[in-house]
């Protein structure tokens, strides 16, 4: 783990926030390569729950919302992690984060025994809307996107006229002000969701669960995430929340243990009539063949953008051996990321920078693949540091400018480059007039 931390700060992946002075604990910053990594995760979670679909639409919710919204979904009695406080060195610590060693509960700082009981602590943040600071303006920072999506649930049926099943997608910020944050961006204070609730009859909802497991699996092993380090573990009743009929917990092998990406819950329909007895406005749906109304169930797929982010960060991060500009084998780090998300696309290098027809020639291919992908010019050098400079960052595919393209050699290369695939570091020859669409059904 040491390593991707360093690797995330050394290439601009991620920073910790406020850095200048000191830091703040679970906040971090997407450096100029980790918001590309993370937009393009986004834009395919949006492609692949939105567009490619006819039944679900979208939304952008408010951060802030009337505090009632938070009444009535029960965070504000019940969104709270036991805290417990270490006596001997004053460690705040979640209750099931405590050691237990078999000789009693131990501080896992100090090894302490000293420990208050464990007392509720609410994780939201709360904040003032408006002038005055008292109890009628306070409201909080929402720890989750979903509850924007149950309270426009009506305005968005009407202007979307969709029927049963249907859901509504979100991406956005939420907010925990989680007692001990973790494991890099893994339990951050702020951090996004990738929402989806799916509307039902009740007598889908099982089926639906099930459906929306496998699609998510899928998801994951789309964006190259092995499917031997994703597991599934389905939650306990126990340990499920009193309304939900069943939940699914998507893991991941992270270097620091196995340790949940999304969960997939079927909710009843425990949000919607939540809402509709407190807002006193009907939230039901109308069934036009039966003729009757009635409360949608919901399934919700709830994943996490950084820790998707962090998942692949771990899985694409590899150190292989590959020969310096001199033959002799060196280590390579270079992190596989699938084409789909990769921050970078593609590289373009002239041969040398001093030629100025490699150059022209080079800036003219970054030109014509710029509107379809992100590209990077690099003409600084050496070609081989060059091509590692991108495997450290995941750069899928690389092409270099040399006399040949000029058609200085053979004449029948003339308008031609190396396009060189990072991890089996293949070399192929290819037309410029072709390198659009190949790179393009190479990244889709
Ligand atoms: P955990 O048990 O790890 O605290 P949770 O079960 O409370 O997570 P949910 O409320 O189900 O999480 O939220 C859905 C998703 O949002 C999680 O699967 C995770 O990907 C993401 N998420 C929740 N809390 C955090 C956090 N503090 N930092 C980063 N991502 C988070």
């Amino acid at each position: 783990m040491e390593k991707i931390v360093s690797l995330c700060k050394r290439r601009g992946f991620i920073f910790q926030s406020s850095e200048i002075y000191g830091g703040l604990n679970g906040l971090w910053d997407y450096g100029p390569l980790g918001v590309e990594l993370k937009r393009n995760l986004k834009n395919y979670w949006w492609r692949v729950m939105v567009h490619e679909r006819d039944d679900v639409v979208g939304l952008d919710g408010s951060i802030l919302m009337n505090r009632a919204v938070w009444k009535a979904s029960g965070h504000e009695d019940t969104f709270s992690d036991p805290m417990v406080d270490c006596r001997s060195c004053k460690a705040r610590l979640r209750a099931d984060q405590l050691i237990d060693k078999g000789k009693g509960r131990q501080c896992p700082n100090c090894g302490g025994k000293d420990l208050t009981d464990p007392r509720a602590f609410n994780l939201m943040f709360k904040t003032y809307v408006g002038a005055t600071e008292d109890e009628s303006s306070v409201t909080y920072l929402r720890p989750e996107t979903a509850q924007a999506i149950f309270v426009q649930f009506k305005n968005v049926l009407e202007v979307s006229r969709k029927k049963l099943p249907f859901g509504i997608a979100q991406i956005g910020k939420a907010f925990r002000n989680e007692i001990n944050p973790r494991n890099f961006t893994f339990r951050s204070r702020e951090f996004e969701q990738m929402e989806l609730e799916y509307f039902c009859r009740a007598e889908e909802g099982m089926k639906l669960l099930e459906y929306w497991k496998e699609e998510r699996l899928k998801f994951y092993e789309n964006i190259g995430i092995a499917r031997d380090k994703l597991h599934l573990l389905t939650v306990p009743d126990e340990e499920r929340a009193f309304y939900s009929k069943g939940t699914y917990d998507i893991e991941y092998d992270f270097p620091f243990g196995r340790q949940e990406l999304e969960g997939v819950a079927y909710r009843t329909d425990y949000d919607l009539s939540q809402h509709q007895k407190a807002s006193g406005k009907s939230l039901e749906y109308f069934d036009e063949e039966t003729k009757q109304k009635f409360i949608p169930h919901v399934v919700e797929p709830s994943a996490g953008v950084d820790r998707t982010v962090l998942a692949l960060i771990c899985e694409a991060y590899s150190e292989d051996q590959a020969p310096d500009e001199k033959g002799k084998m060196e280590t390579r780090l270079v992190l596989r990321f699938h084409p789909r998300i990769a921050p970078i696309k593609c590289a373009v290098f002239p041969l040398l920078k001093n030629k100025e027809q490699l150059v022209a020639k080079a800036k003219e291919i970054v030109d014509l693949l710029r509107p379809q992908m992100f590209v990077f010019y690099d003409e600084s050098g050496a070609i081989g540091r060059r091509y590692r400079r991108q495997d450290e960052i995941g750069t899928p595919f690389g092409l270099t400018v040399d006399f040949e393209t000029l058609g200085e050699k053979d004449a029948s290369l003339r308008d031609t480059v190396t396009l060189r695939e990072r991890d089996s570091m293949k070399q192929e020859r290819v037309a410029i007039k072709d390198l659009a669409n190949i790179l393009v059904s190479r990244i889709a």
